[in-house]
């Protein structure tokens, strides 16, 4: 089953536009060579091997690049197809080293990505799968943007390209990488979008493109219970769940999809997950706000209800954006609430804000889609 959001018109991509052939799955690249008229379909699959290693690999934005694809078929590919990059509006520098870039992939279609040193292997990449959410999260700024469309796999593709062309990371260095995991933890609720996150990861973890490993990769959802299962069979990626409450009551305010998929339902759902175990642990991701959701009495709560899940939990302090009512919590207080989960034997890092200077933490990312200009959201708030 596939759950998808089929909201737009206007921001459908126009059909006469040409498809970017960096969005195809290797199958959809042999069959597009063919519907094209580009080869016959006896060549079809070699062609799509070459032509595959020239995007994913070398990440080549121009047919006349690929040396050894003929003149002529280089002609053809270019009448019906691009490798265009989109544009980037904007592009920020923390001063921590967290990027962040604002990316138009069509008229009024701007994405946020993310990318944090020191995160993960090497660092991470958040990327977005939605432009805006359907979901209001009540402290989260996404939340509030109005869902303008899902993302094509295509648009999901190009955020790690572009992060790849600006930190130098093409042909796809074997080692000492710098953008070493990808998490879908941006713009979005990805299993909302799934055949598009699904045919995403399998185009970035092929071995001979981008080629990061399924379990490099984690996708952060809000709760889609009935989508979990087919997000483990068809990626193979780690999963993170946004918990935030430890019962139905406070949950509901914070993450109103939780009257739909209960915490009874998504507990059931989390422990199906395919292929859950030691070596392959659900995160669990906790936004610590003020005086709502961070007492003792939570803390001890929470390892009551993850019990006997292989877990880990992200205690994220609350990033602030401007217009909302929350507060993060003080200091001690999340200590005191790690300091309960590790004496039940969970590991729970506290994730250091990263970005909030440019407002590329977690849940502050909102692109002007919406029409407020980042700049002038800057402006309303005061940054550390
Ligand atoms: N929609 C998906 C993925 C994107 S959100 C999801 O909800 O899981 C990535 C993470 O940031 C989620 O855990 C989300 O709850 C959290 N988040 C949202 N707003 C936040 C904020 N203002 N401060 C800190 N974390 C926030
Ligand atoms: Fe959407 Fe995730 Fe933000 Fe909730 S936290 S509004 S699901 S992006």
């Amino acid at each position: 089953m596939s759950l998808s959001l089929d909201i737009s018109h206007a921001a459908r991509a126009r059909p006469s536009a040409p498809v970017n052939l960096s969005g195809l799955t290797r199958e959809g690249l042999r069959q597009a060579l063919i519907d094209a008229g580009v080869c016959p379909p006896e060549k079809a699959r070699m062609r799509a091997s070459q032509i595959w290693g020239w995007i994913h690999h070398y990440g080549v934005t121009d047919f006349s690049a690929m040396t050894n694809v003929a003149r002529d078929m280089q002609a053809r590919l270019a009448d019906a197809f691009t490798l265009e990059r989109p544009e980037i509006v904007e592009r920020q520098v923390s001063k921590d080293g967290t990027r962040k870039w604002l990316i138009r992939t069509a008229p009024g279609i701007e994405i946020e990505t993310v990318y944090i040193p020191d995160v993960g292997r090497a660092g991470a990449l958040c990327v977005s799968s939605q432009v805006g959410c359907t979901l209001n999260c009540s402290f989260c700024h996404t939340g509030t943007q109005k869902l303008v469309r899902n993302l094509t796999a295509a648009e999901i593709v190009a955020q790690v390209q572009v992060a790849r062309d600006d930190l130098g990371e093409w042909p796809s260095p074997k080692e000492d990488r710098r953008l070493s995991n990808i998490v879908f933890m941006g713009m979005g609720e990805p299993l909302y979008n799934l055949d598009h996150v699904a045919d995403a990861i399998d185009i970035i973890s092929d071995n001979e493109g981008v080629a990061l490993s399924r379990r490099r990769i984690t996708v952060s959802t809000s709760g889609v219970v009935p989508q979990l299962n087919e997000l483990g069979e068809r990626t193979q990626t780690m999963l993170a769940i946004s918990l935030h409450a430890t019962n139905d009551e406070l949950r509901n305010v914070l993450v109103p999809l939780n009257k739909k998929y209960p915490l009874e339902q998504l507990m059931a759902g989390i422990r199906a997950y395919p292929g859950l175990g030691n070596a392959r642990r659900v995160t669990f991701e906790y936004v610590m706000l003020k005086g709502v959701n961070d007492s003792p009495e939570e803390a001890r709560a929470l390892v009551k209800l993850i019990a006997g899940i292989p877990a880990k939990v992200n205690l994220i302090p609350f990033n602030p954006w401007p217009g909302t009512e929350y507060e993060c919590s003080d200091w001690k207080t999340i200590e005191r609430f790690a300091a309960i989960l590790n004496k039940a034997g969970y590991a729970s890092p506290i994730r250091t804000p990263r970005g909030r200077d440019i407002l590329a933490a977690c849940g502050q990312l909102k692109s002007e889609s919406e029409k407020i200009r980042a700049s002038a959201l800057r402006a309303m708030m005061s940054v550390d």
